[in-house]
């Protein structure tokens, strides 16, 4: 079913048109066990060791819904400004495939979970906002394994551990009107659901997999083109390789006289390429009815508030938040509120040093690149944030010199021990002894005639080489001020 045109259209042909965009995206719901069985739904243990009477399918055995992955599913909704539906219903979405032992997906259709929500996303200079058609419910399909096996030239095995864990999918408007776009809507939207709690959205895991939708149409026209959907896009980065990759090919096929064929397309990491996968199934193609297994789901009024009344701060209203109580700049808000953790670590840092800025600083500065080069997360930083408070106060009130204070975080990431710890095990005090730096500026000077004429002469800025120089002779350990004083009235 290959197809052909490998063509691509070039860049100033492709500006012609205006891509339309719309994701689907499927989220694993952070339960420990699955949908509608005990099953448990964690990850990377033995081939079919999870797996019971209702996720294998064996006949009579029954689902039950679990209610965690109600509750979460409704959280996203939440977050995602969806109307929840009182009453929604599940339904079966019949296909075949090896790794589906029912024979068919329960979904939902016609009375989804939640509807007509939208998602803010962050832009360069601006917000958007994108509207989301659906939230829905939905079992996962276990897994087929084609390659890795001394006899996979002649056999495929399936993994069934996967079969029956809790997703959620949510279908976004045709809103997006570019491969950027589409990317920050995929990272602004698994931001909010890793704030909500309601997944891990670890792409490695499958736990976050997205569709994307993809027509094209003549700029300043209004009607949208023919779609096509592509699928197997495992990274953010390939996401947006394969929607640049696709307008260029639609925009190649259109300008050459030809036409679309809605169809579902898979992206190939290798070549950077789309090829065709198989015409698009309709709806109908699904024989989708309501599920005869089980009951209307029903979120009651009161349910519903008790999990609105857990929501907790949601990533935009925490960065103004931030920039309103602390302060700090738009951009370091942003970078600061790009998880929880990260958040609630620079809010603690800035309570106790009462330092906001200072605090955003490091948190953004040195304690993120140490953390990246170190591997490490937020979560597990060596350096806690009553520590780095306690730094920064070191620093501020001019006990250590900044130059001291980043000497001394290095050391305290390495250990773990705190900033006075160190300082007193390494010797590492400030010197602010007045006597014992008159002695070393009286040296720098006497070492240093043409620079003290060049003061005398007037060059005021010579001093910073004094200061220079006396920071240097006690590594970094003077304190500035101080060094300062005496140098200004001996030079007088
Ligand atoms: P289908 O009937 O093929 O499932 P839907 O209308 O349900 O199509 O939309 C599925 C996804 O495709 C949604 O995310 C939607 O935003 C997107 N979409 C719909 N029409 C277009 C279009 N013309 N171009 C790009 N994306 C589209
Ligand atoms: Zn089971
Ligand atoms: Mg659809």
């Amino acid at each position: 079913m290959g197809s052909t045109e490998t063509i691509a259209a070039p860049p100033e042909v492709v500006a012609r048109y205006e891509p339309v965009i719309g994701l689907e995206v499927h989220v694993q719901l952070m339960t420990r066990t699955k949908l509608f069985c005990g099953c448990s739904t964690e990850f990377g243990s033995a081939p079919n060791s999870q797996v019971c009477p209702v996720c294998l399918a064996l006949p009579g055995a029954l689902p039950v819904v679990n209610r965690e992955a109600v509750a979460l599913a409704v959280r996203a909704a939440l977050a995602l400004n969806c109307e929840v539906r009182r009453s929604s219903r599940f339904a079966r979405k019949n296909y075949f495939y090896p790794d589906l032992p029912k024979g068919y997906q329960i979904s939902q259709f016609d009375r989804p979970l939640a509807e007509h929500g939208w998602l803010d996303i962050a832009l360069d200079a601006a917000t958007k906002r994108v509207g989301i058609t659906r939230v829905h419910l939905e079992d996962d399909a276990g897994k087929s394994i084609h390659d890795g096996f001394a006899d996979s030239d002649r056999y495929s095995y399936v993994d069934l551990n996967r079969c029956g864990v809790p997703l959620i999918e949510i279908v976004g408007e045709p809103d997006l009107r570019s491969s950027a776009e589409a990317y920050a809507y995929l990272t602004d939207l698994k931001q909010i659901l890793q704030y909500v709690g309601v997944s891990t959205c670890d792409m490695e895991k499958g736990h976050l997999r997205c569709d994307a939708n993809v027509s094209v149409r003549p700029r300043g026209t209004d009607a949208f083109g023919v779609k096509t959907e592509i699928k197997n896009l495992n990274s953010f980065r390939f996401l947006q390789k394969a929607l640049d990759y696709e307008v260029a090919r639609q925009v190649a096929i259109i300008e050459s006289g030809g036409t679309i064929h809605q169809e579902t397309r898979l992206f190939n990491a290798d070549t950077g390429e789309t090829a065709g996968m198989r015409s698009k199934e309709y709806a109908h193609d699904y024989r989708y009815f309501p599920e005869p297994d089980l009951l209307p789901l029903v979120v009651g009024e009161q349910w519903l508030d008790e999990i609105r009344a857990q929501m907790p701060e949601l990533p935009a209203a925490k960065r103004k938040r931030f920039v309103a109580t602390y302060c700090v700049r738009e951009y370091d808000a942003q970078v600061l509120t790009s998880s929880p953790q990260l958040a609630d670590y620079f809010e603690g840092t800035a309570v106790k040093s009462n330092q906001p800025q200072a605090a955003a600083n490091w948190v953004t500065g040195d304690l993120s690149g140490a953390l990246k080069a170190a591997g490490k997360s937020i979560e597990d930083s060596p350096v806690t944030d009553a520590n780095l408070a306690e730094l920064i106060v070191l620093s501020t009130s001019g006990q250590i010199s900044g130059k001291l204070a980043k000497e001394v975080f290095a050391k305290m990431f390495a250990s773990g021990r705190s900033a006075p710890e160190i300082m007193k095990a390494d010797g590492l005090q400030q010197i602010s002894d007045v006597g014992e730096l008159e002695k070393l500026v009286d040296e720098v000077l006497a070492a240093n005639p043409r620079q003290v004429e060049q003061y005398q002469a007037g060059k005021k800025g010579v001093l910073g080489f004094f200061v220079g120089q006396v920071m240097k002779l006690t590594r970094g350990q003077a304190n500035p001020a101080v060094v300062n004083e005496v140098l200004s009235r001996k030079l007088r």
